[in-house]
């Protein structure tokens, strides 16, 4: 790997500074971009750090020592999370995702569920629910604060692992973390019912691809059926990564691999802009969650459904993984101008409805390598 990773670009210096309007209209939650597609997944990356260096995320070669990481002062505090996830809320997002770098590695972090938790329909949601707050971890920190996130109010996690086999894992995170510490995070967060829990598997063709039937078989046997396995493909997010199509093991082999030796019959989605097309075992294990989901987010685009947005740990909004520019929302909370909270909303509201972005659509064409020379990196505005 060490010979493709390609230098970063410092896309902190690339946003630009949202326009505020004179006469804020209120949002009324049926905001919708160029595409007609709405608001209503929120992104939250609360620390641009890791402890794992992934090499499909940040690579060794390039997070090294002399990478100048954000300093505190520039992070996001937890009452400007706050307030902009409320004011988001009031543009329809009913689904908060925390993120990172690794988000477990943010100090305090339950202080933040805490107030994201408190968000109610009076100050923001429309119909009153409390939001849909989850977390996604590596979970190296997982076993040791589990009790504390769900007492906090969080009310799931995504966990990601990409081998059982310790050696291949070890390799793939590059700090040689073992898989049984992720294991006995996975473990903690079902005993304190912070399920069902997602695992992640990113599948790389020729690094991990030969522990999809393994993964499978060992999820589908433990656990309870309280996790649900998740296959990626391996995207070309970033540049630092030194992506190549031919590393992608499009999810179709990923079925069909696993169908040759536990049967699978597509099901149907639970809901609009899922990014996971889910298949159900044939042959359920008892007390097994009986399905699987894949990712296809290279072989079969799902930019059309797509509802989500993204907040950069310095507070830049990101209306795609793969964009290249941030609109500077943080410039607004901090101006001494003192915009009041119509005028932020409404700020975001402008930025939303201009949105264009279908890179996944895109990829491969003129305009898809036109976008490609300068995407943000995964680890700096979250999966
Ligand atoms: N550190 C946490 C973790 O790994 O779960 C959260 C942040 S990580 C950027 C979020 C998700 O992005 C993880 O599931 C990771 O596997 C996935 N990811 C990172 N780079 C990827 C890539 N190039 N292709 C596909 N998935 C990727
Ligand atoms: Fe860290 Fe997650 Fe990226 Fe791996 S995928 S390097 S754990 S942020
Ligand atoms: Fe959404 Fe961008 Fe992914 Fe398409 S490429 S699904 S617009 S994040």
């Amino acid at each position: 790997m060490a010979e493709r990773s390609i230098p970063l670009i410092d896309h902190r210096q690339h946003s630009a500074r949202p326009a505020v309007p004179l006469n804020a209209a209120a949002p009324d939650g049926l905001l919708a971009d160029r595409r007609g597609r709405p608001l209503r997944d929120l992104r939250i990356s609360v620390t641009d750090r890791c402890n794992f260096r992934c090499s499909y995320c940040m690579p060794k070669e390039v997070f090294d020592k002399e990478h100048r990481f954000l300093p505190h002062s520039e992070l996001l505090s937890f009452e400007e999370i706050t307030r902009l996830a409320r004011l988001f809320t009031l543009h329809g997002v009913k689904k908060l995702r925390l993120t990172g770098g690794e988000p477990l590695l943010r100090k305090g972090l339950e202080h933040l569920i805490e107030q994201l938790a408190a968000i109610r329909a009076d100050d923001g949601t429309p119909d009153g629910e409390p939001l849909d707050i989850t977390l996604t971890t590596n979970a190296s920190l997982l076993a040791r604060k589990a009790a504390a996130l769900k007492a906090a109010g969080l009310k799931r996690v995504t966990v990601s692992l990409d081998a059982l086999d310790d050696a291949v894992f070890r390799r793939m995170n590059d700090v040689d973390f073992p898989v049984a510490d992720v294991l006995a995070g996975i473990e903690a967060a079902v005993a304190v019912g912070l399920s069902p829990i997602k695992v992640n598997m990113v599948v790389k063709r020729g690094v991990n691809d030969q522990e999809i039937v393994p993964m499978a078989r060992f999820f589908r046997e433990n656990f309870g059926g309280k996790v649900v396995l998740r296959f990626i493909e391996y995207m070309d997010v970033g540049i630092t990564n030194g992506w190549r199509m031919d590393e992608v093991l499009p999810s179709a082999q990923v079925v069909e691999r696993i169908h040759q030796v536990f049967p699978l019959r597509a099901l149907e989605p639970t809901q609009v802009g899922e990014t996971a097309e889910r298949w159900g075992y044939v042959d359920k294990v008892a007390g097994s969650h009986g399905e699987i989901g894949v990712i296809s987010s290279v072989t079969n685009a799902f930019c059309g459904d797509c509802n989500r947005a993204r907040l950069s740990t310095e507070g830049k909004l990101y209306l795609c993984l793969f964009a290249s520019r941030g609109h500077d929302l943080r410039s607004l909370l901090r101006d001494p101008a003192n915009y009041t909270d119509a005028q932020v909303a409404s700020a975001i509201g402008l930025v939303w409805q201009d949105r264009d972005d279908r890179y996944s659509e895109l990829r491969g064409s003129a305009a898809g390598d036109a976008a490609a020379s300068a995407k943000v990196e995964m680890s700096y505005i979250g999966g």
